[in-house]
């Protein structure tokens, strides 16, 4: 469906759970969130209404993420669902990866066909500092077993920090010589429920440039500027919301686990779809991509995003 300034509205992003077995800095409090009650959350079949709804109005890409979707208990039976989605062409998922070494065999199976996982760091101490609680080894395992599933596609996301990780640039970025995945540098956003970072820590994506020299530009993907090293299997991804956003190219929505569609990531604006039949899904969905905003205001250090909620609410 096309929104009111002409976008086409093709992707769904579907947070399954706003539970997570990390606690990155940068996107929740150390804590975690309180539990909300089960009945507030969406239902496995509610979930693949809304997503039937969402491809009867010309979704055609569908994400899952969380929280960590691989928390969810039903994360299979959910992504292989999805996958069977009449005009749904591809299920993709965001993971952290550490439960990926059980369960990346059966996921591909059910049918997902793309897997991003996120490493911020390839150093153990920095890992378990940004995260919290985890530890790289199982990252890592989450990793090999992606590779050994036999995914399309496998993407790396890192969230560059200065003074945190500007450093491992170029390791990072040889992650795509050794195996074939892309690795994409994500501008720090700062979102409610992060850390308050300073900021020196909100580094322009230009950075890696500097730090990759002999990275040559590709065309680009979606939200990625794309550039590859000399010999590498996989690209350099280049993600920029904050010096150069992607609004006036933004395709897709967003739907949280308690059934709020974000018609925009920074925009506090939420239309419910919880407990609401089949058609009634598909009015609020074509509701929400309507009137999608134009374009997010400003985000920096001392901008937050107007989200009301914290990212592991939303899914990224
Ligand atoms: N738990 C899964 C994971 O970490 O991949 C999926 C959910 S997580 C919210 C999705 C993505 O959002 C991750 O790649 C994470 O690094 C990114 N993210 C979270 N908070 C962020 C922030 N404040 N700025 C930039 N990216 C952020
Ligand atoms: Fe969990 Fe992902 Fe948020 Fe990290 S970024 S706390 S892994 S939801």
């Amino acid at each position: 469906m096309i929104d009111q300034y002409g976008r086409s509205i093709t992707y769904l992003r579907l947070s399954v759970t706003d539970l997570c077995n990390l606690r990155c800095r940068y996107c929740m409090p150390a804590e975690g969130v309180s539990k909300k009650r089960h009945g507030e959350m969406l239902t496995e079949d509610e979930m693949i209404r809304a997503v039937e709804a969402a491809a009867r109005l010309g979704v055609t890409k569908l994400r899952v993420t969380g929280g960590e979707p691989l928390v969810k208990p039903n994360i299979v039976s959910i992504c292989g669902r999805a996958a069977r989605v009449p005009g749904i062409d591809e299920v993709c998922l965001t993971t952290n990866g550490v439960l990926l070494p059980e369960l990346a065999a059966d996921l591909r199976r059910a049918g997902v066909r793309r897997v991003n996982l996120s490493l911020d760091t390839l150093r153990p101490d920095r890992y378990a500092a940004i995260t919290r609680c985890g530890t790289l080894e199982k990252a890592l395992a989450g990793l090999d077993a992606a590779l050994s599933a036999g995914f399309d596609k496998i993407k790396i996301n890192a969230v560059l920090i200065g003074g945190f990780n500007d450093d491992e640039i170029a390791d990072l970025a040889e992650l795509t010589r050794r195996y074939p995945v892309d690795v994409r540098f994500i501008e720090l956003m700062p979102m409610p429920g992060g850390e308050a970072f300073g900021p020196e820590c909100y580094l322009p994506v230009s950075r890696v440039l500097d730090a990759l020299p002999k990275a040559a530009p590709e065309s680009s993907d979606g939200v990625a500027r794309l550039y590859r090293l000399p010999d590498a299997q996989g690209h350099i991804g280049l993600i920029s919301p904050l010096s150069q956003h992607f609004c006036a190219d933004c395709n897709r929505i967003r739907l949280t686990a308690d059934g709020r569609i974000k018609p925009c990531l920074h925009s506090a604006e939420e239309i419910s779809i919880k407990g609401l039949d089949d058609a009634g899904m598909e009015e609020q969905l074509r509701r929400a991509i309507y009137g999608k905003p134009a374009c997010h205001g400003e985000l920096s250090a001392d901008s937050r995003s107007l989200s009301a909620r914290n990212m592991n609410q939303i899914g990224g």
